[in-house]
C-alpha cells in the first residue's frame, strides 16, 4: 500500500525526523491560505507540490517554488487537476487532487537514503547515495559505486556506527553526522513501526546552516500487515488506486491490471505469473494478474469476470485452474453461471486439472456456452492468443 508524501512525512515526524513545515490542501484557495499561516511564521519561500502515489513529480512540473503568495496562488491552479506525467505514473498520468503547500529548504547537498527488506538476507537494508534529488536507479545503473548498502540486524537496529558510516560515506558533513545519524535512525523507528516494506528520502538535504532535513517521503507497506497498522490503513487514498483493483480486494481476489488484452483468471500466484508467461511465449499480452486464491466460490468467479470485463481493451479469456483444494466442478459453475451473469461476448478459453476435472468439462461442454476447451498449457495459450486476434 502507498501514501503520499504529506502524509509520509507525518509520520516521519513521529518519529523525530526533521521535515519542512507544511499543509495539505485540496483548494486554491486553500494553498493560498496555507501559504500565508506558513508565512505567519517566519516562511518567505514556499514550495507547491503536487500530492500523488507517484515519484518524478519535479521533472514533471508538478513542484515549483513560489516566492509570494500570488505565484503560490498561480501555482496551485497550475498545478491542482492537472493530468501529471512523470516516469512512473504511465503515459495517461495520474489527476492531481491534493497539494502539499510547504516551507522552501535552502538546499546545500541532495542525498538519498532509503530503507527496504531484503528478502536475500532476510533483513532490512539501507541504502544510501550522494546521488540524491535524481532517479536512483539510474545512479544504480551508471555508477553503482556511488551507492552505498547496509544490512540491518534485527535485533541491534540500525547502529550508531552504521548510520554514521553511511552519512560520511555519501559526503554529510562532519559537523552534520550526529544529526543525520537522529534522521537515519527515526527513518528506521518508523519503518518497524509501521510494517513498511519502502521508506525513501529523495533527497535529504543539507542545508547550509548544516540541518539534515527530509524533503520528500516515500513510503510503502506490507498489505499483509495492514491488519494491525488501523492508522496506515486510514491514510488510503482511493483516488489514487486502479478502481479494477479496488473492486477486486472488496471480495478478497489477487487483481493486478495490466496493459495486454487477455484476461487470465487463474488459481495460485504460481500458476497465474506462469499462464502469464505462456500467453506472452506465444505472443499474446496478458490483460491483468489475477489469482482467484484456493476457496473461490461461483460469486467470486462471476466478480472475476465483472471485474476484467470492465477492462474495454479485453479480447479473450483464458481460465486456466488446477483442482486441488478447488473443484474443478465448482470452477466449471462458476464459469457458466457468471459468463450467463454477463452475458459473455469476448471468446474464453477454459483449461482445467485435477480434482473433478471430467465433472468440470462436461458441465462445460453441456453448457450450450461457446467455451474453447484446451489440454495442455501449451494449447490454451495457442487457441487465446489466436482468439484474441
Ligand atoms: P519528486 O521526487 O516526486 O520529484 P520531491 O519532493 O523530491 O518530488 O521534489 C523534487 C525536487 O524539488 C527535490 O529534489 C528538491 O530539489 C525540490 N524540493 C522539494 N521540496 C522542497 C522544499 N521543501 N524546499 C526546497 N526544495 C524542495
Ligand atoms: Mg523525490
Amino acid at each position: 500500500m502507498k501514501i503520499h508524501e504529506y502524509q509520509g512525512k507525518e509520520i516521519l515526524r513521529k518519529f523525530g525526523v526533521t521535515t519542512p513545515r507544511g499543509i495539505p490542501c485540496v483548494t486554491v484557495d486553500e494553498a493560498v491560505k496555507a501559504a500565508a499561516t506558513l508565512g505567519e511564521q517566519g516562511v518567505k519561500v514556499w514550495v507547491v507540490k503536487a500530492q500523488i502515489h507517484a515519484g518524478g513529480r519535479g521533472k514533471g512540473g508538478g513542484v515549483k517554488v513560489a516566492k509570494t503568495l500570488e505565484q503560490v496562488r498561480e501555482y496551485a491552479n497550475q498545478i491542482l487537476g492537472m493530468q501529471l506525467v512523470t516516469h512512473q505514473t504511465g503515459p495517461e498520468g495520474q489527476k492531481v487532487r491534493r497539494l502539499l503547500i510547504e516551507e522552501g529548504a535552502d538546499i546545500n547537498q541532495e542525498l538519498y537514503i532509503s530503507l527496504v527488506t531484503d528478502r536475500v538476507t532476510q533483513h532490512v537494508a539501507l541504502i544510501a547515495s550522494s546521488e540524491g534529488g535524481m532517479d536512483i536507479e539510474e545512479v544504480a545503473h551508471s555508477h553503482p559505486e556511488k551507492i552505498h548498502t547496509y544490512d540491518i540486524d534485527p535485533t541491534a537496529g540500525l547502529t550508531d556506527a552504521q548510520a554514521d558510516d553511511a552519512s560520511r560515506k555519501i559526503g554529510v558533513p562532519e559537523g552534520s553526522i550526529a544529526d543525520a545519524r537522529k534522521q537515519l535512525q527515526g527513518l528506521y523507528a518508523a519503518y518497524m513501526a509501521t510494517d513498511a516494506s519502502l521508506a525513501e528520502i529523495n533527497p535529504l538535504n543539507v542545508t547550509k546552516a548544516g540541518q539534515v532535513i527530509a524533503l520528500d517521503a516515500k513510503f510503502n507497506f506490507d498489505p499483509n500487515a495492514l491488519f494491525r497498522q488501523p492508522e496506515i490503513v486510514a491514510y488510503r487514498d482511493l483516488d489514487e488506486e486502479d478502481p479494477a483493483e479496488i473492486e477486486a480486494s472488496k471480495f478478497d481476489l489477487a487483481y493486478i491490471s495490466l496493459d495486454g488484452n487477455i484476461g487470465c483468471l487463474v488459481n495460485g500466484a504460481g500458476l497465474a505469473m506462469a499462464t502469464m508467461d505462456t500467453i506472452k511465449l506465444f505472443g499474446g499480452e496478458p490483460a491483468n494478474f489475477l489469482d482467484v486464491g484456493g476457496g473461490a466460490t461461483t460469486e467470486k468467479v462471476t466478480e472475476a469476470f465483472k471485474i476484467m470485463l470492465k477492462n474495454p481493451n479485453l479480447k479473450a479469456i483464458l481460465v486456466n485452474i488446477f483442482g486441488g483444494i478447488m473443484r474443478c466442478d465448482v470452477i466449471a459453475e462458476g464459469v457458466i453461471a457468471a459468463s450467463k451473469a454477463v452475458s459473455l461476448k469476448v471468446p474464453l478459453v477454459v483449461r482445467m486439472k485435477g480434482t473433478n476435472e471430467e465433472i468440470g468439462k462436461k458441465l462445460l461442454a453441456e453448457s450450450g456456452l461457446p467455451i474453447i476447451s484446451a489440454e495442455s498449457m501449451e494449447d490454451a495459450a495457442k487457441a487465446v492468443v489466436a482468439a484474441a486476434k
